[in-house]
């Protein structure tokens, strides 16, 4: 799949804009503030109605507009397909249109223009506390998987009536007699959860070992750990056995729970780390080092989800260059090959020998 063309009125700094794109690499270069960003924001809400930035879609509109349009002519399923979105700054509900007809939900275009994004923030998942490697990884599983989805948020839904039972233990003793049976629920689906996180993580990993192995030309041996539930020996086996893994470790930390009020122990405090030559990212990483295992790990999420659709998304990467020395930038810039790729960077004089160079300047393009 890959976005051929763009038409934006008053989205953000845009006033109006009407560009093509390479099927392969797109270099979006300008100096800071002029609307780099703001396009590849574009891009991500053409394909998912939503944006990577923000919750409100007013803030989308240009400042003193009352609406702005987001239009783009992609190839998708073997086809050439419109999308076009008009969101609105006051009240009135955003309208979407595929191949002219109204639609009523971003689900109705589910699959079109799927984007995997990279973005500055994206820097803090490896160095940062767990649950940002856990959104990183159910988001991934859940466009992936339909029925992990729906085990997550069942799993989430006890979890979180579990936790107000211990919360009122002492106001309300009398609902810790039910604890049991969801206790028993958990462990069901958490060990489902597991199941599909160890062959994820599996997939993942070594699809992500790949990409950084070029990277770095070999130097750098990238491996991802899945760190679950302690009694859990082998996360890949059978559902049944999880689930008894998990009621072991529950039995143990009975007690505890009750005396903390907390929920300590199940998949909810999963986590991943990453090695490079056997040296966890998190603790020793330099920044290239975390930029770079960032991106394979992106990468990764694309490819495997290219597997699922049998189409590639588009990527994104927002100011991945900085910070990369030479020979790691030319693996983006010209080793990326496969599929549509869009990124920003500051530095005029860069090029891409495999698509187009566009220059940004206050919301306008100069030739
Ligand atoms: P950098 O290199 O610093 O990341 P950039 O080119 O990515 O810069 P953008 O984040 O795309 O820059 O933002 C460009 C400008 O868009 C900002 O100056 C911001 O004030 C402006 N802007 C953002 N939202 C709106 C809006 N709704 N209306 C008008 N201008 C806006
Ligand atoms: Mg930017």
């Amino acid at each position: 799949m890959h976005l051929n063309q763009i038409y934006l009125r008053d989205f953000r700094n845009y006033k109006e804009l009407s560009l093509s794109f390479a099927p392969g690499v797109n270099l979006l270069i300008g100096d800071n503030a002029q609307g780099k960003t703001n396009l590849l924001e574009a891009i991500g809400y053409l394909g998912s109605g939503k944006s990577f930035r923000t919750q409100k879609g007013s803030e989308l509109v240009a400042l003193g507009a009352e609406f702005c349009q987001i239009e783009g002519e992609v190839y998708a399923q073997e086809r050439a397909q419109s999308i076009k979105w008009t969101v609105f700054s006051g009240h009135n509900p955003r309208r979407l249109y595929r191949n002219g007809v109204k639609k009523r939900s971003a689900g109705d275009i589910r699959g079109v223009l799927q984007t995997v994004l990279f973005c500055p923030e994206d820097l803090t998942v490896l160095k940062g506390g767990g649950s940002g490697r856990r959104k990183l990884a159910d988001q991934s599983l859940c466009q992936l998987r339909p029925n992990y989805e729906a085990a997550l948020t069942e799993y989430n839904r006890i979890l979180e009536q579990k936790s107000k039972i211990l919360k009122d233990r002492y106001e309300n003793p009398a609902l810790l007699d039910i604890l049991p049976e969801y206790n028993q629920r958990l462990c069901q689906v958490g060990a489902l959860i597991i199941s599909y996180r160890a062959r994820f993580f599996e997939a993942l990993g070594k699809a992500a070992a790949e990409y950084h192995q070029s990277f770095t030309n070999g130097k750098e041996q990238f491996a991802l750990h899945y760190k679950t539930v302690s009694t859990v020996e082998d996360p890949f086996a059978p559902v049944s056995v999880l689930t008894q893994d998990l009621n072991d470790h529950l039995k143990s930390h009975y007690r505890a729970e009750l005396e903390s009020g907390l929920c300590l122990t199940g998949p909810h405090k999963d986590d991943f780390d990453i090695e490079l030559n056997g040296l966890s990212v998190k603790s020793f990483g330099s920044q290239g080092q975390t930029r770079t295992a960032t991106i394979s790990i992106k990468l990764a999420q694309r490819i495997l989800m290219g597997r699922e659709t049998g189409e590639l998304p588009v990527l994104l990467l927002d100011d991945v260059l900085s910070e990369l020395d030479a020979s790691r930038q030319d693996f983006i810039l010209h080793q990326i090959k496969e599929g549509q790729v869009f990124i920003t960077c500051c530095e005029p004089g860069k090029f891409t020998s495999l698509g187009k160079t566009i220059t940004i300047s206050g919301g306008q393009i100069i030739e």
